[in-house]
């Protein structure tokens, strides 16, 4: 029998225990949890992985407790600008955007790029009048407001660093607040179609219109039915450089190589010599999970129809 899965994560980074509260931990822990319930429950049903994945991803950009829709981080500009990605591994279908504002789920935009749209990736206002015409739920900035970002913003906003949500960058202060990150999901449904998505804010202070891996088809964000669905999470730069996503879907065509096996190759090798800091979730088509990271910790979970669940957040 077909076995169907989810996996999700809320960002990869120096996640240490040390620097956690009990309160923290749990508030996290229940985040994850409802995110996995609420995508797992759509595979229950016989739904799509892509329906799965997007259910997922709306209730982690809901949660200010992330990096991506309302808790995303601020622009060297002060404001928002948020990537998604979905990919469908069934008919390889996807839709991405970049900097957009005010769509209060990115991913939803991304989907409709996907299935509604003669295009692949949309960008910045073209992508915010895409989302108008196609009756996106939009938010106003106040709605992306949180005391605990705009402290990080301002730590920095007066100098050139920009940085990873959960990565020291010799700020010790700022360090203690950054526990939040980047979300995506990757599932396979019971007829063995598979999808991963990928939402995000970025990085704390980005310019120049930057973005990152999340929303680049191949780097962050990729789905085949012959090899894999995966969202990565980390430093985006070297995620692009190393084409990290479609590597270990590479890993696995040419290789023969098992998802864990070309997820570790990704991972623990070809990111590393590119300094990527971070780490990856995915599923392939028999139902197969992995979780992996470089990073000190990554927040992820899982759950398969075989009756396996799980959450963690440091390394085992
Ligand atoms: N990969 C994201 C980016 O570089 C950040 C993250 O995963 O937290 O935009």
């Amino acid at each position: 029998m077909q076995t169907y899965s989810i996996s999700i994560h809320g960002g990869a980074g120096t996640i240490l225990k040390e620097d956690m509260t009990p309160e923290l931990e749990a508030a996290y822990t229940k985040a994850l949890d409802d995110a996995l319930t609420g995508g797992y429950a759509v595979l229950e049903e016989g739904g799509s992985a892509v329906n799965a994945v997007k259910a997922a991803i709306v209730i982690l950009e809901d949660n200010l407790l992330f990096n991506a829709g309302r808790g995303s981080v601020f622009t060297k500009k002060g404001v928002q600008e948020m990537d998604a990605a979905i990919m469908d591994g069934k008919d390889r279908e996807a839709g991405a955007v970049a900097a957009v504002r005010n769509v209060r789920n990115p991913i939803e935009l991304a989907a409709e790029v996907m299935r509604n749209s003669n295009h692949v990736f949309l960008s910045g206002k073209g992508a915010n009048d895409f989302a108008i015409k196609q009756g996106i739920k939009l938010e106003p900035d106040d709605f992306f407001f949180s005391q605990f970002r705009y402290d990080q913003w301002k730590a920095l906003r007066d100098s050139d660093n920009y940085s990873l949500d959960h990565t020291h960058q010799g700020l010790e202060e700022l360090m203690k607040d950054k526990k939040f990150g980047t979300v995506g999901a990757a599932a396979c449904d019971i007829n063995g179609n598979i999808a991963a998505g990928t939402s995000t804010g970025g990085m704390t202070n980005k310019k120049f219109g930057r973005i990152g891996d999340s929303p680049v088809i191949g780097a962050g964000t990729y789905a085949h039915n012959t090899t894999c669905a995966i969202s990565c999470t980390g430093h985006g730069e070297p995620f692009i450089k190393a084409v990290a996503a479609y590597d270990v879907a590479a890993h696995m065509e040419y290789k023969n190589m098992s998802l864990q096996n070309a997820m570790h190759e990704v991972v623990h090798k070809k990111l590393l010599e590119l300094d990527g800091e971070g780490g990856m979730i995915g599923v392939d088509a028999q139902g197969n999970v992995s979780m992996m990271f470089n990073s000190a910790g990554m927040y992820r979970a899982m759950q398969n129809s075989k009756g396996e669940k799980i959450i963690g957040i440091y390394k085992d």
